[in-house]
This record gives structure tokens, C-alpha cells and sequence, in this order.
């Protein structure tokens, strides 16, 4: 796997007033990944957000700029304004829609923030605890031996409830088999890839 840098789709600059730093990568990698789900992914290997103090465009003070892979966001933003600014510069770069597009950048900026939300509440949360788990992980040492594939079945726990593991469950009314362990039993994935 090539090394990639931290945090290589986004490089911020400065601090927010109101919002934490984990909230805004939170946010910008929120908008990202939904995003990306949908196929709209930016061409750029990093995204630069600066917070500004004072931000003009021109003569006019505003919440947000960008210019090809640059974001600015006035700093002194309050915390819905702030939430709002991110998710609409990013849009404007994913969509590679300068400014000028303003009401279809306004119109899908509402239309995602609460999905957006939502991912970046999960990212918030537990951030310093996955991290640790995260650093565990990649210290860890290869096993001696014979390197046999081995699935652990404490990872067998989910709260995950996708369209298909609600109707899943359903059929399997009273049963304690978990989603991904009865998938994984019939073959539907490779354990040893
Ligand atoms: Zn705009």
C-alpha cells in the first residue's frame, strides 16, 4: 500500500471560533464520503481549508470562498453558519462549480446537511478511542508462524441496518445469528482474501 500522508484530502489551516477542530475534518470527510458514494468525487489529491479573519470576496464580506482546490471560511462564524459554509464550499469544489452557482450549490447544500450530519456526528464521536485502536493496529507485529486467516467473533457485532439486514432479520425473527456471520457462513464473501 503506498504511504499516503494524514489526513491527505485536506489540509487545514487555522481554527474556527466556534466549531472544533474534530468537527470540521469530521465534517469535510462527511461530505466526502457521501459524496463519493455518489460518484462525485473531487480531482484533487488535497483540499486546503484556511480560516480567515475577515474573509471579503471583493468588497463583500462573506462566510465562504474557493477557488479551484482552496477553501476559505470566516473564522468567526457561528457554529450553524459554520456547518453550513463547510458543506457548501465542498460542494462547489466536488461539483467544480465555481462561485456564481449559487442557488443549485444552496439548493443541494440543504438537501444533504442533515445525511452530513449525521456521518459527521459518528466521526465526531469516539474520535481519540478509534484513534487508539488505530495506532494499536498499525503497530502491530505479524504473527509467528504459519499465517492462517482467522476471523475473530467479536468483530461479528453490528449495529449496522442496511436496507437488506433489516429485511434479513425480519425472515430470521427470534434467531441470534448476526447478519454478517450467516453471510460470511454461506459464502457470499471471501474470508481469505
Ligand atoms: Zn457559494
Amino acid at each position: 500500500m503506498k504511504n499516503l500522508p494524514v489526513n491527505r484530502k485536506f489540509k487545514i489551516s487555522g481554527t474556527a471560533d466556534n466549531v472544533s477542530k474534530e468537527e470540521v475534518r469530521a465534517l469535510l470527510h462527511a461530505v466526502d464520503v457521501l459524496l463519493c458514494y455518489h460518484n462525485v468525487d473531487n480531482q484533487n489529491d488535497q483540499i486546503h481549508v484556511k480560516f480567515v479573519n475577515d474573509l471579503y470576496l471583493g468588497k463583500t464580506k462573506c462566510d465562504g470562498t474557493c477557488t479551484g482546490r482552496y477553501i476559505d471560511l470566516e473564522k468567526k462564524l457561528s457554529y450553524d453558519d459554520m456547518i453550513t459554509a463547510i458543506i457548501h464550499e465542498m460542494v462547489h469544489v466536488y461539483f467544480d462549480i465555481a462561485t456564481g452557482f449559487e442557488k443549485i450549490t444552496s439548493t443541494l447544500t440543504a438537501r444533504i446537511k442533515k445525511d452530513v450530519s449525521r456521518i459527521a456526528n459518528i466521526l465526531v464521536e469516539n474520535t481519540y478511542k478509534r484513534a487508539g485502536y488505530i495506532a494499536h493496529t498499525k503497530i502491530s507485529y505479524a504473527p509467528k508462524g504459519r499465517r492462517k486467516d482467522y476471523y475473530d467473533q467479536d468483530q461479528n457485532h453490528s449495529d449496522y441496518e442496511g436496507s437488506a439486514g433489516k429485511k434479513y432479520r425480519a425472515k430470521k425473527k427470534g434467531s441470534e445469528i448476526d447478519l454478517f456471520q450467516d453471510l460470511f457462513k454461506k459464502g457470499d464473501h471471501n474470508v481469505d482474501s
